[in-house]
Order: C-alpha cells, then structure tokens, then sequence
C-alpha cells in the first residue's frame, strides 16, 4: 500500500486529485494522511469529496475515510469503467477540478464515455472552463485521445450552478514536445459578467488596452444569459502557432475592477516576455500528462510549488524521472522521461 502525506509540499487538494488519478491509471492502492492540512479548512471540502466519488465510481474503487471534513483517506481501485457519468459538486466548489481528477484514467480507457459535471466552473484557485476547453484540451488531443468539452452554463462563487459537458475518445497518450511557442496569432481580452454591472467589465477591459496595448478588437464583454447568481472572470487568450495559453482573474465584491485587471495583465505578460509555450498552470496539469505518456519535455516559467508538488506526488505511482533545466533566469525546460 503506498503512503503518502497529505501535508507534503503545497499541501493542499492537489496531492490528492494527482494521487487519485493516478492510482486510477495505475491500480496501485493508496493511503493518505494529513490532507490539506496546509490550508485554514484542512481536511476534504465539498470539491474535494466529489471529487473522491467521482474517482470511486470511475474505478470501482472501495474506499474509507470519505466524509466531509475528512483528513485521512484509503483507495482501493479495481478496473478503470468507461461510460456515462454525472457528477455534482452541490456547492459552487470547481467541477473543473472533478474532471482533472478522472479524465486520466478515461483517456486511456478502453471505450469511450461522456461526462456531465456540475459546480463552479470559473473559481479563483482552479482551472475556469475556458483554460480547460482553449489551452488544455487541444494539447490532449494533440497527445492521442479526442476530448471535446461543452459549456451549458457558467457557475461562479459562491452560487455555483455551472454545468458543463466532456466527451471523451481513450487513445494511448503519445510524448509531447512543446518547445517553441511560434509567433502570436491572436490575443483576446473577455470580460464575462453574470449580474454584474457592464461598467465594471469595460473598466477591466480598459486596463487591458492601457497596459498590455491591445487593441479594441482584442477586447469584448460576454454577458451570461439567465445567470444562477453574480459571478465576473477576466480571461486573456493568448494563441500562438504552436500553442493557446489562457490567463484568468475573477472579480471580487471589495476589489476594484482595475487590480482585477492588473493581477492577470502581470501574468500574461511574464509569459510573453519569458516567450515560453507553456505558463504556470499549464505546466502543473501537463507535468501529469507526460508522466501518463512516460516521455516529451516543455518550456515553461520558473516552476512553482503546485508542479514540485505534482513531480513529488508521482514518484509514489510511477517510475519516470523528470528533470527541470535552467535554460535562462526566466526560463526552465522540462523533460519527462527521455524526453
Ligand atoms: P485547496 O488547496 O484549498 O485544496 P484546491 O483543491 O483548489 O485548493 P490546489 O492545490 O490549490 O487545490 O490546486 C488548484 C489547481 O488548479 C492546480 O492544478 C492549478 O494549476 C489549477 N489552477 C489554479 N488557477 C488556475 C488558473 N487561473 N488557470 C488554470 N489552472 C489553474
């Protein structure tokens, strides 16, 4: 049985999303201690438990210790089931996270299967909807397998209420390299608003213009039809010819609509000026996908806790070494396997 502490690293709910996944991929049971006991609401929330549902019904999996507020947990998957599934968080906790959780084990499955997931799917701290379906997903199909991902409605803390909806066709995940990030083809600016007051998008979207310089047909307002409750995400597209990055900041009651702006303004432009392929986020979620292929490498920022952590995390399931290269002070290369 392998054992892993929760409160390793970041300590938080991705040692446990990366552990269930990958217990789901490899079948090697797992016991885990101290989760997230690195956060001011240690052990599982909502998400969380979904989350571990989730990955017990995808895998048939016996499990102890699944309750709200748990802080220890043991998993016992059988076979990996491909199929029809639907899973809500009942909060506005991420879905986004839910499916990060069991999409490994369906991308390799043997059939195919379709995913409805119901929560937040734009929440600070996770991957908002359209990182998932712009950035993420085409480099999975890039790998092999055919993911298509479908947005019914959005959902936002803390009403929650978002739906989305993921078809997937398994193939064996091929290595991926991702070295260069080619010219910049397009960028945009979208403002989504949910009850919120127009004014409020176009301020964000004016801080865009004035920082980053882009143009008017680089910036637009998406206002949600038949919002569940209040909700405003700032997203930055950023596609170049050899891949999309996707830059997100949500608006808060207290926080004025220009620092929402400035704080994802920043981080756009640290990837632009390093001109990596890959940014933060992106790296920690593509670290687990060439692990799965046992191979392919990718230029990225300066790696930060959450990609340690998945690195750490691994070791216990799978035998494939990764090494990260300093290849300038604002640029590391990471190789997965030989490569
Ligand atoms: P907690 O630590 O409280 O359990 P959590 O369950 O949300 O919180 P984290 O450990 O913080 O878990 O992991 C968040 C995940 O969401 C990571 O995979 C991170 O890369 C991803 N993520 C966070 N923000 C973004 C973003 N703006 N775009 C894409 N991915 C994101």
């Amino acid at each position: 049985m392998i054992r892993i502490d929760g409160s390793k690293g970041e300590g938080g709910g991705q040692v446990l999303r990366t552990s269930l996944a990958l217990s789901l991929v490899t079948g090697a049971p797992f016991q885990m201690e101290n989760i997230r006991a690195g956060r001011a609401k240690p052990g599982l929330l909502r998400q969380h438990l979904t989350s571990v549902k989730a990955a017990a019904e995808v895998g048939g999996a016996e499990v102890e210790g699944a309750e709200l507020g748990s802080r220890a947990l043991t998993f016992r998957p059988r076979a990996v089931k491909p199929g029809d599934y639907h899973f809500a968080v009942g909060t506005a906790g991420s879905a986004t996270l839910v499916l990060q959780t069991v999409l490994p084990a369906l991308l390799s499955a043997g059939a195919p299967s379709s995913l409805v997931l119901e929560g937040g799917t734009h929440n600070p701290a996770a991957p908002p909807f359209d990182f998932l379906a712009q950035a993420y997903l085409p480099l999975v199909r890039r790998m092999g397998p055919s993911v298509e991902a479908t947005l019914e409605r959005p959902g936002f803390f803390p009403a929650g209420g978002g739906k989305f909806r993921v078809d997937v066709r398994p193939a064996p995940l091929q290595p991926l390299h991702l070295l260069e990030r080619g010219k910049v083809v397009r960028r945009m600016a979208t403002a989504l608003i949910a009850q919120v007051p127009f004014e409020v998008a176009q301020r964000e979207l004016t801080t865009v213009g004035r920082v980053l310089g882009w143009a008017a047909e680089e910036r637009r307002v998406e206002e949600v039809k038949r919002p569940i409750g209040p909700g405003n995400a700032l997203a930055l597209a950023v596609e170049s010819e050899h891949v999309t990055e996707v830059f997100t900041a949500f608006g808060e009651r207290g926080v004025r609509a220009e620092a929402v702006a400035e704080a994802v303004v920043e981080e756009a432009r640290a990837y632009l000026e390093a001109e990596v392929p890959v940014g933060q986020h992106l790296a920690d979620q593509l670290l687990l996908l060439l692990a799965l292929a046992g191979g392919g490498a990718f230029r990225t920022l300066p790696l930060e806790g959450h990609a340690l952590t998945q690195i750490e995390t691994f070791r216990h399931f799978i035998d494939v070494p990764v090494t990260v290269r300093e290849v300038s002070p604002r640029v590391r290369e990471v190789v997965v396997g030989r490569g």
